[in-house]
């Protein structure tokens, strides 16, 4: 029988050639569909992920209409061509509870009194998976929102800690998360440190689970910077343009 390869080699490098305290590569666009109010399309790694947002608008079915507050509604899907395996079509339980926990965590920094009887509806679509959707979904729908221009208290980002070969490891990959030894996703405010999400699969000490919090919350920090950087890019307005559009201007009097 041929022996599983390690996950972490003598110099602790991972199976992808990462450090333990190392992110996947991260690419964030924001305003990618038309039709949406927000939306952004991020690449974490493998995974490729597109987030939709539409509100606030009015809620249906009315019956589940707040009178003091938006509702914050999220679906996240995964394309049944994601991954490799074949993957059943439409909602199931995992998706259904994903879906849960991110409409939670966006509840905590969305001003929802400004907006009663409305809803605030996302879309997460996840087109290719790799381990860490939720996270990666999660950080793109983040930029959705702002980009929807949607009031909130900050934005949220997310980063899973994971355990290897008993060491913490950041950003677990696909391998590492089916034969790690645990696998910790948590959401954050980064200003704040506020913890908007928190679930964990497997087995970590209290030691760990503290030092895995801290790995996640900074690589938040730093996922936040490429977050604002996509809003920039999105409405940054060049200072060049108005020159170009009076240079076209004066030539076209100059012509007649
Ligand atoms: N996955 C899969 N088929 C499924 C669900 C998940 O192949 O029906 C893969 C996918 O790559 C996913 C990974 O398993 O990213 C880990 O799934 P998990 O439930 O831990 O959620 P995630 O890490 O994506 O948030």
């Amino acid at each position: 029988m041929e022996l599983e390869k390690p996950l972490l080699d003598e110099n602790k490098r991972r199976i992808d050639g990462r450090a333990v305290d190392e992110l996947r590569p991260i690419k964030i666009e924001a305003g990618v569909l038309n039709r949406a109010d927000g939306s952004a399309y991020l690449e974490w790694g493998e995974n490729k992920v597109l987030a939709a947002v539409y509100g606030p608008r009015e809620a249906h079915p009315r019956h589940r209409q707040d009178p003091t507050r938006a509702l914050v509604q999220c679906r996240y899907n995964m394309a049944a061509f994601s991954v490799s395996d074949r993957k059943r079509p439409g909602p199931d339980r995992r998706s259904v509870e994903i879906s849960k926990v991110i409409s939670e965590a966006f509840s905590f920094v969305v001003f929802r009194e400004q907006f009663p009887r409305t809803s605030v509806d996302i879309f997460i679509e996840v087109l290719q998976a790799e381990a860490g959707t939720r996270c990666a979904g999660l950080t793109a729908a983040s930029v959705a929102l702002a980009d929807a221009g949607i009031p909130m208290r900050d934005l949220v980002v997310s980063c899973a800690t994971g355990k290897a070969d008993g060491e913490l490891i950041l950003d677990p990959g696909k391998e590492e998360d089916n034969r790690g030894q645990a696998d910790m996703p948590l959401a954050v405010v980064p200003r704040t440190e506020d913890i908007v999400l928190l679930q964990m699969d497997g087995h970590l000490t209290q030691e760990e689970l503290k030092k895995a919090m801290r790995m996640s919350i900074d690589a938040c920090k730093e996922i936040y910077v490429i977050q604002k950087d996509a809003l920039r890019k999105r409405y940054a307005v060049t200072t060049e343009e108005p020159v170009e559009v009076q240079e076209t201007i004066d030539t076209q009097i100059k012509e007649e």
